[in-house]
């Protein structure tokens, strides 16, 4: 009787279990009458065990574990999980969410705590243990009811018990490592009913004996399904049916078969089945779990390894999310799904780990640029950057870099809109530039009102980075740092100015700045050729060399003359003339001309002219005071031979006097041409010419002066030279001219000062300009004549002219 009471109430729980996994399938609640038989127990995995309950379904929120044996009265059943209430030890009333597996009915309770002296575990698989041996006995039951009622059942049960003891003795002792296996593991796993069914497996009593000797020898792997689908196979066989098949990761006891399978112990229909699972289907180890990024706004946890699969659950971008590995092409991720925690994919495209710091890029803002506190543009913005602000971050996800902010002080982290960023790459291209600035600076930002990393001095060469349409960026060296700073393209020039030459038209100096304030790095003279490059319309620049260095430095433009400005200039020595090597009297005489020489030199200052001279084959610049010489530039003068053609004029000692003057004024003439006048002829070959025409020529020519030479012949005494003039045209500039013509022929052709008188001739009457006419000497004189016979004398003559004029134009 009391094993059919036995067997009873054993129907009874299993159907109740029956009940509960039907309930379970169908997720549905279910509200039981309130009744004595809802009155439950919990007990954990272990004597003493505390149990894990949740506030809510999903099992997110945990609450004060519950004491094991704690009487809690059943609620409702959800999923695998039973809602009960309890009293606490303070009385108050707790309602929570209690695994199955730790639930025992009170009607079981006392079978339960008997079978648990012989093996601790949890109330689950007290039911499973009962679940066999209900299904071994209802096949035998009316039989064995039968038996009961008539015969000596119980003893035979009793000898069919005892013949089994060695086998339970068997499995009591190999049960014990398994178990304590299991025990380890379960705690870390919801897939511990693999792990279970193993367990069982080995504790299973109708088990032959050969088999579980077997089993219990044999190595139990712990290992973990390494595919989507790891095949629990009927046999050996890839090619051979399914019993079942697990999802990647999921946790399974199996134990060795042979060098390709592996052997498990599956409960198919309520049979326990061994199957066999291939080696390379699973995985010793759980692959580490990894922490990433979500690259993606919604990123997918995928039911399976295909983009083309079922959406478990999405992610926003940015989000931080833990996987493991499972292919080169994805990560599996476990997700609770109402509660059930649930295998899933992710595309590897659509994370970043976190470990994988990726390299720091630089970009300038686009506008004013926010950094976000997350990748989101309604989230706080951390902090604000104007435009052309350089901004370093890293790739966060595929629209948002993340950026270290300091915020009062402390560091934060923040989001970068992609767009909002101009990034700096490859295409950023290197350039030689020189500074086009005194001083060109390299900020630490792009803007002129940002502080300065350093500066350069105007042509210094400077290496620079392409960065926007007004900066440039350069790295720069600061105490010992390489620091990234920006020059303005307007501060900087592509090509160095051209270098040019000019001569100082003063005394003057290279300046440290543009300014003649500024420190005088150097003096030079008047004079000098200075060799510079132009930098703005008042300031050329200059390099000196100071102390072996070459110093950057500033000439005023002003003090400078282009080379090819200086005015070429001719003219007359009107006494002995020194080509001085500098623009001073008391500097080196480079040459001397004697008086008369007519000279070629070039304007420099209001002083000084300079002037090239050919010493020993080489030439060499000097400087000529402007008073020692006088420029006959610009000057027209009318040179008038006396007579001509028909009218020879005076005749003496076999000379005429038309052939002398004409011979003297053709000498005059290169001599004031070189002297710089342009020379008017009345003429320049024996013709006759009337005195009016002279006059005319005179007039006409626009000339400054009009000097008429002649000739003399009186009474053999008389002799010397003699000027005249007339008053009635330019009185006081015809006397001022006669002298000074009369005083330097007399000089040059070391005749008598015979007179500078008034006299009525035509020619000077007549002529508007200051006029001359000039009596050289007498041809009826014997010492007047031997000179005028002597070409020479035409020369000196002619010198005199020279410089008389130069003494009337000083
Ligand atoms: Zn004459």
């Amino acid at each position: 009787m009391k094993k059919l009471y036995s067997v009873t109430v054993y129907m009874i729980i299993a159907m109740m279990m029956l009940q509960m996994t039907t309930m379970t399938a169908q997720a549905s609640p279910l509200h039981m009458d309130t009744n004595d038989s809802d009155t439950v127990y919990v007990y954990g995995e272990d004597e003493g065990n505390a149990i894990e309950i949740f506030e809510d379904a999903s099992l997110q929120v945990a609450l004060p574990a519950i004491e094991e044996g704690t009487e809690a009265k059943l609620v409702k059943i959800e999923d695998s999980h039973i809602l009960l209430t309890y009293v606490d030890d303070t009385k108050e009333e707790i309602s929570g969410y209690v695994h199955t597996d730790y639930i025992i009915s009170e009607l079981e309770l006392q079978e339960f705590l008997e079978w648990r002296t012989e093996a601790e575990s949890t109330p689950r698989e007290y039911y499973l243990h009962k679940d066999r041996m209900i299904e071994e006995e209802t096949s035998e039951a009316p039989e064995e009811a039968i038996e009961e009622e008539t015969s000596e059942a119980p003893e035979e049960a009793i000898e069919e018990e005892t013949s089994e003891a060695p086998e339970e003795a068997v499995e009591e002792e190999t049960s014990e490592a398994p178990e304590e296996a299991v025990e380890e593991e379960t705690s870390d796993t919801p897939e511990e009913v693999q792990e279970e069914d193993v367990t069982h497996e080995n504790s299973e009593s109708t088990k032959k004996e050969d088999e579980l000797l077997r089993v219990a020898e044999e190595q139990t792997h712990h290992v973990f399904a390494g595919k989507q689908l790891t095949y629990v196979y009927t046999s050996p066989s890839q090619s051979a049916s399914t019993f079942r098949s697990y999802s990647f990761g999921h946790s399974l006891k199996v134990r060795e078969y042979n060098d390709s399978w592996y052997e498990a112990t599956v409960r198919i229909n309520g049979i326990w089945e061994t199957g066999y699972i291939a080696h390379d289907d699973v995985e010793f180890e759980r692959a580490a779990q990894l922490e990433g990024v979500a690259k993606q706004n919604r990123t997918a946890v995928y039911s399976d390894v295909s983009r083309n699969s079922t959406i478990l659950r999405s992610y926003n971008e940015g989000q931080i999310l833990k996987y493991r590995p499972y292919s080169s092409e994805w990560f599996s991720a476990t997700v609770i799904l109402n509660g059930t925690a649930t295998q899933g994919f992710i595309h590897a495209d659509d994370l970043r780990p976190v470990d994988e710091v990726p390299e720091q890029l630089e970009g300038y803002a686009k506008d004013r640029v926010s950094i976000y506190s997350q990748t989101s543009r309604t989230s706080t913005v951390l902090r604000n950057y104007d435009e052309g602000q350089m901004l370093k971050f890293r790739p966060y996800t595929e629209n948002w870099y993340s950026a270290v902010v300091r915020i009062n002080g402390e560091w934060k982290d923040g989001f970068i809109h992609k767009s909002d960023i101009v990034l700096l790459t490859d295409a950023q291209e290197e350039r030689n530039v020189f500074a086009g600035k005194q001083p060109t600076n390299v900020y630490t930002s792009p803007s002129k009102s940002a502080t300065t990393y350093r500066s350069y001095t105007f042509n210094h060469a400077l290496k620079v980075r392409t960065l926007t349409s007004n900066w440039y960026q350069a790295t720069v060296m600061i105490n010992g740092k390489w620091e990234t700073g920006y020059i303005a393209k307007s501060d900087v020039m592509d090509e160095r100015s051209p270098q040019q030459q000019q001569i100082a038209q003063r005394n003057t100096a290279v300046y440290g700045e543009p300014s003649r304030n500024s420190e005088v790095l150097r003096s030079y003279n008047a004079g000098q050729v200075l060799t510079y490059r132009p930098f703005n319309s008042s300031w050329h620049s200059a390099t000196v060399i100071l102390n072996g260095r070459a110093v950057q430095g500033f000439i005023p433009a002003g003090d400078l003359i282009p080379t090819n400005a200086q005015e070429t200039k001719h003219g007359v020595a009107l006494q002995n003339v020194n080509v001085y090597t500098s623009t001073s009297r008391n500097s080196s005489v480079l040459r001397s001309y004697s008086t008369g020489s007519t000279l070629k030199f070039k304007t420099l200052n209001s002083e000084w002219y300079t002037a090239t001279v050919r010493i020993d084959g080489e030439w060499k610049n000097g400087f000529i005071h402007r008073n020692d010489v006088t420029s006959l530039d610009g000057k027209t003068i009318v040179l008038d031979a006396g007579h001509g053609g028909t009218d020879g004029g005076a005749r003496a000692g076999g000379m005429v006097e038309k052939d002398l003057n004409l011979s003297m004024a053709l000498r005059t003439k290169p001599l004031l041409e070189a002297a710089g006048a342009r020379v008017i002829m009345t003429r320049s070959t024996d013709v006759f010419v009337t005195l009016a025409d002279r006059a005319k020529v005179a007039n006409e020519s626009g000339g400054d002066i009009f000097i008429s030479i002649h000739n003399n012949a009186f009474d053999g005494r008389a002799n010397g030279t003699e000027t005249f003039y007339h008053t009635r045209h330019q009185s006081a500039n015809s006397q001022r001219l006669a002298h000074a013509v009369q005083n330097a022929v007399v000089g040059q052709v070391n005749t008598n000062y015979r007179r500078v008188a008034e006299g009525n001739f035509h020619v000077v009457r007549e002529t508007r300009i200051p006029s001359i006419l000039l009596e050289v000497g007498f041809m009826d004189h014997a010492g007047d004549a031997a000179k005028l016979r002597q070409t020479v004398y035409h020369d000196r003559a002619a010198r005199g002219i020279l410089l008389g004029v130069g003494e009337y134009f000083r």
